[in-house]
């Protein structure tokens, strides 16, 4: 496998391996479960697909992530998978989660999975444990018994993996990794469709990226969603500006904290998902979300925050109001940008960008 590879030839070389693949919806799951089931993840965020079907089904004001993801099953682009999973992420995926599972005759089975919306406590922790319970029982009417060993060895190989993007999250903080955001943003989301032995190879072959001084670069925070369109990255390699951390729903607030040495398996899992970052569609608390986008600011001596916002997203457009009054309360400038998925950047977008750049200064 080398990253020249494309997705599809990858999907179609584990599927002749014998390997299942789910088609897996935003954002959170238990990618070590699916693994011991031998069942690779497919993650469906911004396929590029044009809208010609889905909005016969949907509202007007729906995010282009949920519209893009109806597209391709639609127009029968995601027929190399199994099943699909829908992670109770927000109400527009519950509901595109609905009219896959209830109105299109998909003739694969649909998996859910409900993590809660509460990020502590004991009855919140249980509701996640009984979750995955839930999931291994379904899963198992469709892919035979979960073997608990092989369980155990995803988690070891989750631990691997999770500690090396921890690695990579910190050169890049402190400005140690020769690489672009382009390519940077590229390598993660190939997490998204590899194998996580495949995916731990590219890791490293990154990680020797790493150069001995800190590149002379101006920082920034990225939040958001995920990081498309792409246009936002190659704009910001042009003004020689880093992406020094993020908080995107598909980058660092997903992918920091690995499973605990939990004897239990679940326990492990259950431990790594409540230790990760305060997030929107978790219903964090938005003081913890202002303290944790100060922390990030702060700790990786950037010069700001741009909000790169899906247009009709609702969990993040709920908490932008605060989070942007509570950085600016403490000297830390921010930019808010609505976008769709895979569009071209307007004129407008990018003026704005540029304006952003040049009023961080240097
Ligand atoms: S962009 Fe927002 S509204 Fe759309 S699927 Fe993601 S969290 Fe839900």
């Amino acid at each position: 496998m080398t990253t020249s590879d494309t997705r599809r030839d990858y999907l179609q070389n584990q599927k002749s391996s014998g390997r299942k693949l789910l088609g897996v919806f935003p954002a959170q799951f238990p990618r070590e479960l699916l693994w011991a089931f031998n069942i690779l993840p497919v993650e469906i965020w911004d396929p590029p697909v044009e809208i010609a079907q889905a909005n016969a089904h949907l509202q007007p004001y729906i995010c282009s992530i949920v519209r893009g993801g109806l597209e391709l099953i639609l127009q029968g682009k995601s027929s190399l998978v199994d099943g699909y999973l829908f992670p109770h992420t927000c109400d527009s995926l519950q509901n595109l989660a609905s009219i896959v599972n209830d109105h299109l005759d998909t003739g694969k089975p649909c998996f859910f999975f409900y993590h809660p919306k509460a990020v502590d406590g004991q009855p919140a922790r249980e509701f996640y444990r009984n979750q995955l319970t839930q999931l291994i029982d379904r899963l198992e009417q469709h892919f035979g018994s979960i073997n608990i060993e092989r369980l155990q060895e995803c988690i070891q190989t989750s631990r691997r993996l999770y500690s090396q993007l921890n690695e990579l999250f910190n050169l890049r903080k402190q400005g140690l990794l020769q690489i672009t955001n382009s390519d940077f943003y590229a390598t993660l989301r190939r997490s998204e469709f590899l194998w996580p032995t495949d995916y731990i190879s590219e890791l490293e072959l990154l990680l020797t990226q790493k150069c001995v001084k800190p590149l002379p670069s101006r920082a920034v925070v990225l939040s958001g969603i995920l990081p498309n369109p792409p246009e936002i990255l190659s704009l910001l390699d042009q003004h020689k500006i880093r992406i020094a951390a993020d908080d995107l729903l598909n980058g660092q607030r997903r992918m920091t904290f690995l499973p605990t040495n939990a004897n239990d398996p679940l326990e492990a899992i259950t431990d790594a998902y409540f230790a990760q970052p305060p997030c929107s569609t978790k219903d964090s608390a938005i003081a913890e979300r202002l303290k944790h986008l100060q922390k990030l600011t702060v700790d990786s001596k950037s010069k700001g925050v741009i909000f790169n916002i899906i247009k009709f997203c609702e969990p993040e457009l709920f908490d932008l109001p605060q989070l942007r009054a509570g950085l600016r309360s403490t000297g830390i400038p921010s930019l808010v940008i609505e976008t769709e998925i895979n569009q071209v950047l307007s004129g407008q977008i990018v003026t704005r960008l540029e304006a952003f750049l040049e009023m961080i200064g240097d």
